[in-house]
């Protein structure tokens, strides 16, 4: 499999890609990115890892952090955590209040932003420190020790996020969040306020793509546990787009508003992109247009 020429055509091409898009405007510390950085990096089971780009940039990884939080939430709990949050798409913007008022206070699936409240809600009662025994789990997933919040961001969402509010006191009107809005939704935005480069998210990402172990070889999940995530992310990780994403690409994968895609083929590679502007759907679309061509070129996905 000949990555490293495959990287380089991607990256040449997405550079040609129309210009589609704008940068997330709901968070106004993030409006400032210069919308044409682009990056990717690819860590492979053989052992080969090829960027190209801005890959070693630090983005704000926003939503991609669901997957950390719903990963570590269910290595502590386990099964459990279905009882408060269901795995189905949801078909619905991700910030939709409309659901949960039908579905009692059930958010569709752990990557909107109810079912990440709830998660974060989890956390915020089984860990000692949530915020830094946080940071600790993708600093020891990803190999990297300098990982952290970003507090201006943390704090410019805090200052705007009327919307995550209003989702945290409703699922609380339901009994579905046992610690306080407030402090549920510090840790929620401060969990999306991480910044973390293309490479960093690839190594993070490897186990997903390993069978549950880090690249240092410590199991995180097992067997079981990968296939459900991976499935989870294939039908929910990409807002109301998760359809388009598995047609296109073809492998389980998140987003988050800050730009980044990264996306695993299990036993085989974990990729990592990043272009800032948004499609619509909240998707970067220069980075679904890279996947799509990294699927296709090398001729393998999921299907
Ligand atoms: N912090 C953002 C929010 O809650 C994350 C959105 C995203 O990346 O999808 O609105």
């Amino acid at each position: 499999m000949n990555y490293q020429k495959t990287i380089e055509e991607i990256y040449v091409e997405s550079q040609e890609f129309p210009k589609i898009g704008e940068v997330s405007a709901s968070i106004p510390e993030l409006k400032n990115i210069s919308p044409d950085k682009f990056g990717i990096f690819i860590s492979t089971h053989e052992g080969t890892e090829f960027g190209k780009g801005d890959f070693q940039e630090k983005i704000s990884i926003q939503s991609v952090s669901k997957v950390f939080t719903l990963c570590l939430a269910f290595s502590i709990l386990g099964e459990k955590i279905w009882q408060r949050v269901n795995v189905e798409p949801s078909g619905n913007a991700f910030n939709s209040l409309v659901q949960l008022e039908n579905e009692k206070g059930i958010p569709r699936n752990p990557f909107i932003n109810a079912g990440a409240i709830v998660i974060a809600d989890i956390l915020l009662s089984h860990l000692k420190n949530p915020k830094e025994d946080f940071l600790e789990f993708i600093r020891e997933i990803s190999g990297k020790k300098n990982i952290q919040f970003n507090q201006k961001v943390a704090l410019s969402e805090k200052q705007t996020g009327y919307r995550n509010f209003a989702l945290g006191n409703f699922l609380k009107s339901f009994g579905n969040i046992e610690n306080k809005v407030e402090d549920v939704l510090d840790f929620y935005f401060h969990q999306c306020s991480v910044e973390m480069t293309c490479e960093e998210l690839a190594h993070a990402f490897y186990f997903l793509a390993n069978e549950g172990k880090t690249k240092s070889g410590k199991t995180i999940l097992n067997k079981s546990q990968i296939k459900r995530l991976n499935a989870l992310m294939l039908t929910c990780g990409f807002y109301d787009e998760s359809g388009e994403f598995a047609y296109k690409v073809g492998l389980p994968g998140k987003s988050g508003i800050g730009g980044a895609i990264v996306a695993v083929l299990p036993r085989k590679f974990a990729v990592a992109t990043w272009s800032p502007r948004l499609n619509e759907k909240g998707n970067s679309e220069a980075g679904m247009y890279a996947l799509e061509l990294l699927t296709t070129k090398l001729g393998i996905s999921i299907f």
